[in-house]
């Protein structure tokens, strides 16, 4: 709470103006009922010394307060809800990015989203409907008792008194424990199943090919059913919250009658001052209320918000680096590099010096290290060991100077649900279309996309569905003659190409670019096109002699 608290200090001031909405319109709404028992009690004919007229114009007017007011009230509340949430999620961004690749290497990306999306909206709850109706609730439900004790008699107060705390107090705070792990399960479970339904529809393929969809369907099912459970449950809670509620408003009504009726006997109070007493009462409950209700919805906000300060109280493996000069990237050489992502070594030291006018290749068996090796180039994870460009290490050299220089292309390229063009700007963003179709035609690609009934202005599907995945590989590969970087890291570049086009684009990096380049393949096809292979063997590396 303390945590979540700390976010709103810019926005006191607003806070203030919902709570005074919210306390001159709740008092508004008990004048009204106020006010009509009055008139009721005129019509009955006790005498009352104002006239119908004045007794009808102030319920009228109470009533377009009150109206007036809880827009306001409720207004102030959700700006600062959503103006918190915004910063929120802007905070969460940053966090991501300074967690970059270790983070999304590792983390599922379903419970990722559900943090960023889902987690941060139940927030809401406690920054639109819990601070200020606490506030609200204390100055109405106060300021009901020291009228009671002021003008009725110190013992209805005090019945009143009891009464509010039952309601706003010992029933939230009792249904707060008792509910506390089913809110942390709901959204645990929530959000696994985010995960499983976003990786069910990335395979969706598989699962077909697999013959698995009753499989899936049924998990869903069963998922969706536990989900079902819990959210039961909490109902379930909250329905006994509420009738238990209704059933303490009604016995402080009765108690107050019997507290008045015996004051009244013993010449303590004025008769009318029951009637007053017990309509005050029975019109003040509206704040507690809303606070008897919010646990249900608070121990979801404090197991998201759990979740996402876990997520912001991470540390990076790999801090961003920021220094001002800049470094000539001519050269790499990598000394006693040793590095394993849990206790054991996945390299154990390798060595290697390069020139940015050479092409390496490095072959190994498959989970041998080699796609390791290029992510430590690009300083994603901490390493034991050298690696410097131009006698410069790589931990003092600038991280976005490093990403200018430094680029890997893998066999995964990503293509965003965007225009062929907008797709290849993500390595240019200037790029002019005579860049756009020389980089295409070094790719060996241009003839595919001009085929295309919209040319590069073609929008790629989500997943990338409306294209091959050789074609989605050159359209990366034609990303990297538009970026021309120092060095290029090729993770299995041509892994979905055919043969002739593999050659023609292997052709073109090797003479067209200006750049050092290390190729990692298990193709000797591949490899032929490096001035040096290396073979990497248990986490060493062995430079191959013709
Ligand atoms: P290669 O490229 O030679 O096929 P990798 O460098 O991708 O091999 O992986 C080397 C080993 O490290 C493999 O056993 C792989 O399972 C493991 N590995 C890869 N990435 C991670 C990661 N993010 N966390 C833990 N282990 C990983």
């Amino acid at each position: 709470m303390v945590k979540l608290l700390k976010l709103i200090k810019n926005f006191i001031l607003i806070i203030l103006l919902a709570v005074i909405n919210g306390i001159i319109g709740n008092f508004s709404a008990i004048c009204i009922s106020l006010f009509a028992s009055l008139t009721l009690i005129k019509i009955l004919g006790f005498n009352l010394n104002i006239s119908y007229n004045v007794l009808f114009s102030i319920i009228i007017a109470f009533g377009l307060l009150r109206g007036i007011l809880r827009y306001f009230e409720q207004y102030f509340n959700h700006f600062i809800a959503f103006k918190i949430l915004a910063k929120i999620r802007h905070i969460i961004f940053l966090k991501v990015r300074e967690l970059s690749f270790p983070l999304l290497d590792n983390k599922q990306k379903g419970d990722l989203i559900s943090q960023i999306t889902s987690d941060v909206e139940t927030l809401e709850v406690f920054y639109a409907h819990t601070l200020s109706p606490i506030l609200i609730a204390l100055f109405v439900n106060g300021g009901i008792v020291i009228f009671l004790s002021l003008y009725t008699h110190y013992l209805l107060a005090i019945n009143a008194l009891f009464f509010f705390l039952l309601i706003g107090l010992v029933i939230p705070l009792i249904y707060y424990y008792a509910n506390k792990k089913g809110g942390i399960i709901y959204r645990e479970k929530l959000s696994s199943f985010s995960s499983f339904y976003l990786d069910a529809i990335k395979g969706n393929k598989d699962i077909v090919y697999n013959n698995l969809q009753n499989h899936f369907i049924s998990r869903t099912i069963s998922k969706t059913k536990t989900l079902q459970k819990l959210s039961k449950q909490n109902i379930k809670g909250l329905s006994i919250v509420r009738a238990i509620s209704d059933i303490i408003i009604i016995l402080s009504a009765l108690s107050t009658i019997l507290i008045g009726y015996y004051l009244s006997n013993n010449n303590l109070i004025d008769p009318l001052l029951i009637i007053v007493s017990v309509i005050t009462i029975l019109s003040s409950y509206g704040p507690l209320i809303s606070l008897s209700q919010l646990p249900s919805n608070l121990n979801q906000t404090y197991a998201s918000c759990n979740r996402l300060f876990a997520l912001l109280e991470q540390k990076p493996l790999v801090k961003e680096k920021h220094f001002a000069d800049n470094v000539d990237f001519s050269s790499l050489t990598i000394k006693h590099l040793q590095f394993g992502y849990n206790e054991e070594l996945i390299l154990k030291d390798i060595n290697f010096k390069m020139n940015f006018d050479e092409i390496v290749g490095i072959k190994g068996p498959s989970g041998s290290g080699k796609s390791t090796i290029l992510k430590l180039i690009l300083d994603f994870y901490p390493y034991k060991g050298e690696i410097s460009f131009n006698d410069k290490e790589l931990q003092k050299i600038d991280s976005s100077i490093l990403k200018k220089n430094v680029t890997m292309f893998s066999q995964n390229t990503y293509l965003f649900n965007d225009t062929i063009a907008n797709n290849l700007r993500l390595a240019k963003i200037d790029a002019s279309k005579e860049e756009m179709i020389d980089a295409l035609k070094k790719a060996s690609i241009y003839d595919f996309v001009m085929s295309l009934p919209n040319g590069l202005e073609t929008i790629i599907n989500e997943n990338s569905d409306n294209i091959s995945l050789g074609e989605k590989q050159r359209l990366g590969l034609a990303r990297i003659f538009l970026r021309k970087p120092k060095l290029l890291l090729l993770d299995e570049p041509t892994s979905n190409i055919d043969a002739l086009n593999e050659a023609l684009i292997l052709n073109t990096l090797k003479n067209e670019c200006n750049m050092g380049i290390i190729i990692i393949s298990h193709k000797d096809s591949t490899l032929n096109f490096a001035n040096r292979i290396y073979d990497l063997k248990d986490g060493i590396l062995y430079e191959r002699v013709n």
